[in-house]
């Protein structure tokens, strides 16, 4: 298919891979890359070697385009941005942070800059600051979050009415099906985490991919507002969480309760009690672990068959 983010990224689909951390390496995004949608390396957990070494492994594996996610709290974010533009990445996805701080520069080395936002005062700074696209991530995502608690469904259309550049919708996207009602409400395309965090290609700990599979809905929750909101599966960590809620704890003991590499330890190393488990509501209708490139072949054909439905329904 063809359309303004299609033709944007130069790929088959307007299908994208988010760029996770712990979960998004360069095999999953080469996959994805290879299978027509596009494919993030998400750099938030890679130390500034790491992530040359990844973009390296990418470009051996496809010849497609493919993405690095900048979060944009990262400590050597300098180091990265260097690594992006020596290995000459074609697109940058920003987070976490002001989009005005890099994009002229990225824009200049001839890279693609899409900022990730979650509200529509966000996604108008974005495109202020002449970003080429955005991603607009509703309340049901999982990881990092807005505050405003805004749904997908509701996010899409505020943000389309006020917007001309292409936009993607994320957040509560794991079929076809929601991929079409996306689309319906004025997406050109889909950003895709949780149903790619649940395949062979993730860079997950497999427990951490087992335990998405058994989420049921309501297994999730957006916390720790305080600091970062973040969406995370209920585990004893939570539990800790929502106890310290309950007497009070103040913003400093909760930075003391997250402590240093929470993510890496329940997502990477597989630590289901004391990690954080950064997960999409979405999980709760996910249930078989299949390749990425699997992910997109139903994510077409669920397309294709809602739309064919759609076709026969009037409301006259
Ligand atoms: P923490 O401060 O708890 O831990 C830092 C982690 O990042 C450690 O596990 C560390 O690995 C790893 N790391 C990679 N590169 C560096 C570096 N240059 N300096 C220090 N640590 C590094 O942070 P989080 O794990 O919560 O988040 C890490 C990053 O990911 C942040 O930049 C954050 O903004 C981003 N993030 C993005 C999310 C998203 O949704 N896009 C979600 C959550 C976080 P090691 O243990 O091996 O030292």
């Amino acid at each position: 298919m063809k359309n303004r983010i299609t033709e944007l990224f130069n790929i088959q689909y307007p299908i994208i891979q988010a760029g996770m951390i712990w979960c998004s390496g360069w095999e999953l995004a080469a996959t994805v890359s290879n299978s027509g949608g596009l494919g993030i390396i998400g750099s938030g957990s890679m130390y500034p070697d790491i992530l040359d070494e990844q973009i390296a492994k990418c470009k051996a594996e496809t010849s497609k385009p493919f993405a690095v996610n900048l979060p944009m709290l990262y400590p050597n974010i300098e180091e990265h941005i260097e690594t992006i533009i020596r290995h000459k990445v074609p697109i940058v996805f920003t987070s976490a942070g002001n989009p005005k701080t890099y994009t002229d520069r990225l824009h200049k080395e001839g890279i693609t800059v899409v900022h990730v936002v979650s509200s529509l005062k966000f996604a108008l700074k974005a495109q202020q600051a002449g970003v080429d696209a955005i991603v607009a991530e509703g309340f049901e995502a999982g990881g990092h979050n807005g505050r405003d608690e805004t749904t997908t469904l509701c996010l899409i259309p505020m943000v389309k009415k006020e917007i001309k550049i292409p936009l993607i919708a994320a957040g509560g996207i794991a079929s076809g099906r929601a991929m079409l009602a996306c689309m319906v409400l004025g997406a050109d395309g889909v950003q895709i985490g949780s149903r790619f965090v649940a395949s062979h290609e993730s860079s997950a700990h497999i427990n951490f991919k087992k335990a998405i599979l058994d989420a049921k809905e309501g297994d999730t929750e957006l916390t720790l507002k305080e600091l970062t909101p973040v969406r995370l599966l209920k585990n004893d960590f939570y539990s800790r969480v929502q106890k310290a809620y309950t007497n009070h704890a103040s913003k400093d003991e909760l930075v003391e309760l997250l402590g240093r590499g929470r993510a890496k330890k329940g997502m990477f190393e597989g630590d289901l009690q004391n990690g954080e488990l950064e997960i999409g509501q979405i999980a709760g209708i996910m249930d078989e672990l299949l390749s990425a490139k699997q992910i997109i072949n139903d994510l077409l054909k669920e397309f294709d068959d809602a739309q064919n439905e759609l076709s026969k329904i009037s409301l006259k």
